[in-house]
């Protein structure tokens, strides 16, 4: 199953406004998307559920019947590397990210990344026998890289896997390299978020980030606080789950959480979490988990 071209940019095109890209900006990105070995993205998994991985396989795989994501990224964005969707495996795939890395990429990182007992509590592959680290493979990989993208919010900030007790000391991807990240946050991430930010990228427009490094327009700003855009703002709060009305006293956390969720929807704009009558769990920011838990309130 494969998308043209053509359906990409058409993609790329009707976000244009959205993602406030200008048109010598689109240009830039046609002109990237058209390269004959396409823009490279590597992507390493940490301490992760692939969540991320799966939330992104979804959007295109929802967008037309004729769409897959894998399709999409290797042939328009040049996935060269991705542990999941990659069809070699092994030193066939080492390779690949050899050959990837030596050139210009986007470095993708999902998962958290181990860094108590040296990092060994997290291989990413084996290179000659030995084993990779995820920490040794990201403070590699992030210093020569275009751009660092955290995908998801265990990447970002630490997220499920930095939880307490942490016993592997998991870090997010800018404590463990020490490098400039752009973080795109959620449990798991919004497929818009990452493809808006590499088309972003790719366009030559640097995202605009807030303060904690996430795509402004995604997540910054009074236009994109949960609880200020949710249709129930303003509802009378109920007092248990199943009612239509305002979650805040059954715990949502919509207030203190910026992400578009409530405009933008999930699962190719079906819903949200409030919308399915869950309250938000304010899985977009930093701290998530535990400066969140517990999720809900007797
Ligand atoms: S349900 Fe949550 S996000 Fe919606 S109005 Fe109430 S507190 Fe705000
Ligand atoms: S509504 Fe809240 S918990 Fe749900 S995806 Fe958005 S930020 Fe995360």
């Amino acid at each position: 199953m494969i998308i043209s071209r053509r359906q990409f940019l058409t993609y790329c095109t009707a976000s244009a406004a959205l993602l406030g890209l200008d048109w010598s900006g689109l240009k830039t990105l046609e002109k990237a998307l058209a390269a004959s070995n396409g823009p490279t993205v590597v992507w390493l998994s940490g301490t992760a559920c692939t969540g991320c991985t799966v939330s992104l396989a979804n959007r295109f795989a929802a967008v037309d019947p004729v769409t897959d994501v894998g399709d999409l990224l290797i042939n328009y964005i040049n996935l060269a590397y991705h542990s999941t969707l990659m069809g070699a495996a092994g030193d066939q795939a080492v390779a690949s990210l050899k050959t990837a890395t030596a050139g210009k990429f986007i470095l993708a990182v999902e998962g958290g990344i181990p860094t108590a007992f040296g990092g060994n509590t997290c291989t990413v592959y084996y290179d000659r026998g030995k084993a990779v680290t995820a920490l040794s493979a990201v403070q590699s990989l992030a210093s020569r890289s275009l751009a660092n993208l955290a995908i998801g919010t265990c990447a970002s900030f630490g997220g499920m896997a930095a939880a307490k007790p942490n016993p592997t000391g998991v870090k997010s991807l800018a404590a463990a390299t020490g490098k400039p990240v752009i973080n795109i946050p959620g449990c798991p991430t919004h497929p818009d978020w990452v493809v808006g930010s590499i088309a972003l990228l790719l366009s030559g427009q640097a995202p605009a980030l807030d303060a904690y490094g996430r795509p402004a327009v995604f997540f910054d700003g009074a236009g994109h606080n949960v609880h200020e855009q949710c249709p129930r703002n303003g509802m009378t709060e109920v007092a248990s789950f199943g009612q239509v009305g305002c979650l805040k006293g059954l715990g949502c956390h919509g207030p203190e959480t910026q992400a578009d969720c409530p405009s933008r929807q999930w699962n190719h704009n079906t819903n949200w979490c409030v919308g399915a009558n869950s309250v938000c769990l304010g899985c977009t920011e930093k701290g998530f988990p535990d400066a969140f838990s517990p999720f809900y309130k007797r």
